[in-house]
């Protein structure tokens, strides 16, 4: 039996868009938020990587039509990287993440996280003392540029592969202190978790009120509860520290991605086909997980 808390059954529960589709063309972002809705979940979580890319009127309205809320999510490319030792290479990640934030208020959301605070690549070498200092200068600005919208600014702990900054919910919160910034808090993903942490639920505790949004993946990125997380930790975590933020589902198919999507997260495989069939099966998933031990009444 799964320990949770009262509290879970408030979290929302949502879905990242490139699990409809691997664009945002007009057609794209209806199939995508008219699926999000269908399948009963609370937000979607729009990528941001290509701010220019999305149009956020378009969305807000699509938003609005559906009923949904929103967050959004970047996995900065190289070019963009905020933690490097080229200044040209900061400013540039700064302009694309102040778009996104402008995105993100547009479209009417208040969070943003992913890999916000350095490149979304394998790096060949540990961060150095440098490379953290340029982080935390960067993530600094941002962070208050954010709080003028309202933005609460989510610092997405990810596996070594995928950056060499912020691997361990420890790494991140020591970030944030050094940061020193109210609105920045850990975006913790349970596939990451899976092969970083000694323990989901340890994670989970070691951030306690920091802890500000969940990506729900499973290990393989495909169905949720047929792979090798821990799903019960999780949970028991979640509820020890009262977390009542968003647990969005996460899961990426090269049915549906982008080439330079699959190429930046290495979705090689077909996991699924089907995202319709993927989504209504995570959501019950999450629901049953959130709720476990308090039915309604
Ligand atoms: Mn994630």
């Amino acid at each position: 039996m799964t320990a949770t808390s009262a509290a879970l059954s408030q979290c929302p529960v949502g879905i990242h868009s490139k699990v409809w589709v691997g664009g945002w063309t007009a057609e794209e972002a209806e199939k995508a938020i008219a699926g999000t809705k269908r399948a009963d979940f609370d937000l979607i979580e729009l990528d941001l990587s290509r701010p220019e890319d999305v149009d956020a009127a378009m969305t807000r309205r699509l938003l609005e039509k559906y009923e949904l809320k929103c967050s959004g999510s970047v996995g900065l490319p190289k070019g963009a990287d905020i933690s490097s030792s080229d200044a040209s290479v900061r400013e540039h990640g700064r302009q694309v993440l102040s778009a996104a934030l402008q995105a993100v208020h547009q479209c009417g959301g208040n969070y943003f996280g992913g890999v916000n605070y350095c490149a979304m690549e394998k790096y060949t070498q540990p961060c150095s003392a440098e490379q953290w200092r340029y982080c935390k200068s960067s993530l600094k600005a941002l962070a208050r540029e954010a709080a003028d919208h309202n933005i609460t600014w989510g610092l997405e702990v990810v596996n070594r592969y995928v950056s060499n900054i912020l691997n361990t919910a420890q790494q991140a919160m020591e970030m944030i202190a050094d940061v020193d910034e109210p609105n920045i808090v850990v975006h913790l993903d349970t596939l990451h978790m899976n092969i970083e942490e000694v323990s989901i639920e340890r994670a989970c505790r070691l951030c306690g009120s920091k802890l500000g949004y969940i990506h729900a993946g499973e290990s393989h990125w495909g169905y949720l509860g047929v792979g090798t997380v821990d799903w019960p930790s999780l949970f028991r975590g979640l509820a020890a520290v009262d977390y009542t933020g968003p647990v969005t589902f996460e899961s990426f198919s090269a049915a549906v991605v982008s080439e330079t999507h699959s190429q930046a997260l290495c979705i090689w495989r077909d996991l699924w086909t089907d995202p319709e069939d993927v989504a209504i099966k995570a959501q019950q998933f999450l629901h049953a997980n959130l709720q476990l031990p308090f039915p309604p009444g």
